[in-house]
């Protein structure tokens, strides 16, 4: 089928093209949708979008109009595709339910630890020949105490990997996982998970009940010097909150994969232009701040696999086989 494939990278169309195979026509384009853009899928019977583009009420309605009858996301999130609407206008919504969940897993660890141990600043210290350790002190991760908000496939495995460094677990989630309680985690209420917890990671999906689940009220609640780790949503968290608890040092360490205002800023070279937003230069300028620009994914496995169910998707639709990934509003 034709297939109109939004915001992609080279990574993306290389992938894409290589487990493609020849079965679909792709075509592809560094437009992000929205209402604006919708209009470019006009006699698409497919599109594919990723985690900034904008599948609201207006832009799948446009689309529609021009035959658009499925939208696959690249992503495991889809808190920017309006499910009802879609299914208001018999469409289609598809995503990636299941890709390497390791990736993210794994890169919350990184920024954990780069945190913890300062290897952002040793970077650039041995870089300049200052061998000081002064300022690059971090803690045994052995013994403390880890908290984690979702339990689900990503929060899951960075459990496992934080029991393999010794540390104590709690889990807040609507439906504690089998796999997590197997690791010695115990579940918490909200609140006593804030206070107890040396590290909090962040692994609930962004939906009105997640939306600012790390307010001002929840930093207040948390043990001083505390680490927050965020790789799922950057709207769980009031960045404003955070930037206030860096400054009174509640919040010990903030590492970020993905930020409130993301969208128009990240998975762009913005090097040479002005920075307008005063909150993300705000926040990178912590030395005890760490923002990666939603990479977390981003590995040969993940993009792979990305890829290959992206195509199973298309080709599902086309033959009418059922799939599990289709999305229904809740
Ligand atoms: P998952 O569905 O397996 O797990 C989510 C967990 O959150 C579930 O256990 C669910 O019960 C729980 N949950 C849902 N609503 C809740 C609520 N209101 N309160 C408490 N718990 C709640 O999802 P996953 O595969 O582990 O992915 C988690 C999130 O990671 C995704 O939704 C996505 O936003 C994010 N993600 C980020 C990247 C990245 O590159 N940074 C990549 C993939 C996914």
């Amino acid at each position: 089928m034709r297939a109109l494939i939004f915001d992609t990278k080279r990574y993306d169309r290389d992938t894409l093209t290589a487990a493609n195979a020849g079965r679909h026509q792709l075509h592809f384009t560094e437009v992000m949708l929205n209402a604006e853009t919708a209009s470019l899928a006009k006699g698409y019977a497919a599109v594919s979008i990723f985690v900034n583009d904008h599948a609201d009420a207006r832009a799948l309605e446009i689309m529609a109009e021009g035959g658009t009858a499925l939208v696959t996301l690249r992503s495991t999130g889809f808190n920017n595709v309006d499910l009802a609407a879609a299914q208001r206008l018999n469409m289609t919504i598809m995503r990636v339910a299941n890709y390497s969940p390791y990736s993210v897993a794994e890169h919350a660890v990184a920024l954990l630890m780069t945190l913890n141990r300062r290897i952002h600043r040793a970077y650039n210290r041995t870089r300049e020949n200052n061998f000081s350790l002064e300022g690059l002190q971090g803690h045994d991760i052995h013994g403390k105490t880890v908290g984690l908000i979702g339990t689900g496939r990503i929060g899951a495995l960075f459990a496992r990997i934080m029991a393999g460094f010794g540390a104590t677990l709690l889990g807040y989630d609507v439906a504690p996982n089998p796999d997590c309680l197997a690791l010695g985690m115990t579940y918490v209420p909200l609140d006593e998970l804030l206070a107890r917890s040396d590290v909090i990671s962040l692994h609930v999906p962004l939906l009105p009940s997640t939306h600012h689940i790390i307010n001002r009220d929840a930093v207040a609640r948390m043990k001083r010097g505390v680490m927050l780790v965020n790789t799922s949503r950057g709207k769980l968290v009031d960045t404003e909150a955070v930037i206030d608890g860096l400054k009174s040092g509640q919040l010990g360490a903030v590492g970020l994969d993905v930020y409130e205002e993301e969208d128009g800023l990240f998975f762009r070279d913005r090097s040479d232009q002005i920075l307008g937003d005063d909150e993300f230069a705000r926040l990178v300028s912590f030395p005890n701040a760490l923002v990666t620009g939603h990479q977390a994914f981003f590995t040969h496995e993940a993009l792979n696999e990305i890829a290959a169910t992206t195509i199973q998707n298309l080709t599902d639709f086309e033959t009418g086989t059922d799939n599990a990934n289709v999305l229904k509003p809740k």
